[in-house]
């Protein structure tokens, strides 16, 4: 066995913070459903690849997916069909049918009442098993619902165990946090309580001093984060906004002291000299400025994915800007004040427009704004309120831009509200296709007469499919087949038009079928 060509030269350019081990008693698999550059830029998959290698005799191995490539892992290029434990971290809705299509190419059998002793445990965790499993209950054996911190001791002691299929899905079943469809049920009717518990910490006070902060485990020049070396900040969000679904998910919050912070970046200084600090509120952290006066001391290049309004402060402005950072992201969401109320979005259009001068006073040359159309109550006005906010905003660019001998550019990104589980708007319906497209081509025409605008829209049909993956349940695996088999997803969005309508629009279909008990209802915080 050997890793492929194209994955031997990746290895060469990887640098790790914590060499993980080569040589066990026991192995594992660990993929990401999209590429090697997507997989190795996300910290919660590079963070769980690290938590399993810690584990005396436990090998982890990854494997990433791209179509056409073979499916074997990473770093020894063992096929994954050999593996008694294929695991995934699954953070996005639209990498669903990647697991799929990774099977396909293992020739391991996807339905799970398909597999027996000789095809490997399929387990999945990540965001999308603690959000809405219930697509892939009848593929998947095993969901751990929760933090890697928590689950991976546990899937260590199975995999440790040498139970056969079998006592292997018995034992999962009796740890709290993991779902097992064949012995709990599609809808966990058979778990304790009918529930199945997310294993979280749920109080501050479970963060001490000694807790590990997450960070990057392998460095490398190849993925879209280049380089950079991602630590999370803090967990969860203060602010619930009604469509987030990170700050219900991850309440309470967790924020991680800077000293622990800056620690690990001190370690990592001689690898590299690019930092992101990964957070679903970054500036909200208490300590922030604490934060990027010690990165900037030991001169790291920071990137912020994107700044909470009311966070914009001068002093974070001004380190930002310091180090050559010209571009910046905030979320108004809505275009008017009404609206932002509505979904919780604290930001009155004076502090928007405050915050947008000092960001262009301190010299930005780009911000982008992400927001949404389509939001519940939305009326016709409030699309045209997004127009008039970013003529707005430009304004004030453009009288801040005189100064400076240079204009910002303004960047709308303008994305289909999205219903997701666990919100208060989980059963709130997509705003039709035909609204949806109006609105955007509406947004288009009004934008492309705006000199330093850029718009960007979402497609309408992937805002269709991707609400579908959010919501749909186990009757939907046909089409989840049907796309892994190569079905462009237009061509499903067509063919199962009134089955997909059922899902997003329940109530467009069959008013009963709306006021049915969700898919995830089972999944609980406590
Ligand atoms: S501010 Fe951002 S992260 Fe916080 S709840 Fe709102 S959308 Fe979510």
């Amino acid at each position: 066995m050997r890793p492929t060509d194209k994955n031997r030269e990746l290895a060469l350019l990887e640098r790790f913070t914590e060499t993980p081990k080569r040589f066990g008693a026991y192995r594992i698999a660990l993929g990401f459903p999209n590429s090697y550059e997507i997989g190795m830029s996300n910290l919660g998959f590079q963070w769980v690849y690290r938590l399993l290698n810690r584990v005396p005799d436990l090998v982890c191995e990854r494997f990433f997916f791209e179509d056409g490539e073979p499916a074997v892992t990473f770093e020894t290029g063992a096929p994954l069909s050999e593996f008694g434990l294929l695991a995934w971290s699954l953070s996005w809705e639209m990498d669903v049918v990647n697991i799929l299509k990774t099977l396909r190419a293992a020739r391991v059998p996807e339905r799970r009442d398909a597999r027996d002793d000789r095809h490997p445990v399929l387990l999945v965790g990540g965001d999308i098993a603690r959000m809405n499993p219930a697509a892939l209950t009848p593929f998947v054996d095993i969901f751990a619902l929760g933090d890697g911190e928590r689950l991976v001791p546990r899937i260590a002691e199975l995999v440790q165990s040498g139970f056969s299929r079998e006592d292997f899905l018995s034992a999962a079943a009796r740890i709290p946090g993991f779902f097992v469809p064949a012995i709990h049920g599609p809808r966990a009717e058979a778990a304790e309580s009918g529930k199945v518990v997310i294993q979280q910490p749920m109080s501050r006070r479970d963060i001490t001093p000694f807790f590990e902060v997450p960070h990057t485990t392998a460095l490398t020049p190849r993925t879209e984060l280049a380089e950079k070396l991602l630590i999370e900040i803090s967990r969860g969000c203060t602010e619930m906004c009604r469509f987030c679904w990170a700050a219900y998910a991850m309440a309470p919050i967790k924020q991680y002291p800077a000293s622990s912070i800056l620690k690990i970046e001190r370690d990592a200084r001689p690898l590299t000299d690019r930092v992101g600090l990964i957070a679903t509120a970054v500036c909200d952290h208490p300590e922030i400025e604490t934060i990027l006066a010690g990165l900037s001391e030991l001169e790291f290049h920071i990137a912020l994915s994107s700044i909470k309004i009311d966070a914009i402060e001068a002093p974070i402005l001004e380190i930002l800007a310091r180090q050559g950072e010209r571009a910046l992201a905030i979320a108004p969401e809505a275009g008017n004040e009404r609206l932002r109320r509505h979904i919780n979005k604290k930001v009155s259009d004076a502090m928007l427009r405050e915050k947008a001068r000092l960001v262009f006073a301190h010299g930005f040359t780009r911000l982008k704004l992400y927001l949404q159309v389509g939001l519940p109550t939305e009326t016709d006005q409030d699309v045209r309120d997004i127009v008039s906010t970013v003529a707005d905003l430009r304004e004030i660019a453009i009288a801040e831009g005189r100064a400076a001998g240079r204009v910002a550019q303004l960047v709308p990104s303008v994305n289909a509200f999205i219903p997701k589980p666990h919100t208060p708007y989980e059963d709130e319906s997509l705003a039709s296709e035909e609204s949806l497209k109006e609105k955007l081509a509406f947004l288009q025409h009004e934008f492309e007469g705006m000199g330093n605008v850029a718009f960007r829209g979402m497609s309408v049909g992937e805002a269709v499919w991707e609400a579908y993956l959010a919501k749909m349940d186990e009757t939907g695996a046909d089409i989840l087949e049907q796309a892994a088999s190569g079905v462009p997803v237009r061509r499903l969005l067509k063919e199962h038009r009134e089955r997909i309508a059922a899902v997003v629009r329940p109530e467009s279909v069959n008013p009963a079928a709306a006021a049915a008990p969700a898919p995830w209802a089972f999944i609980s915080k406590r």
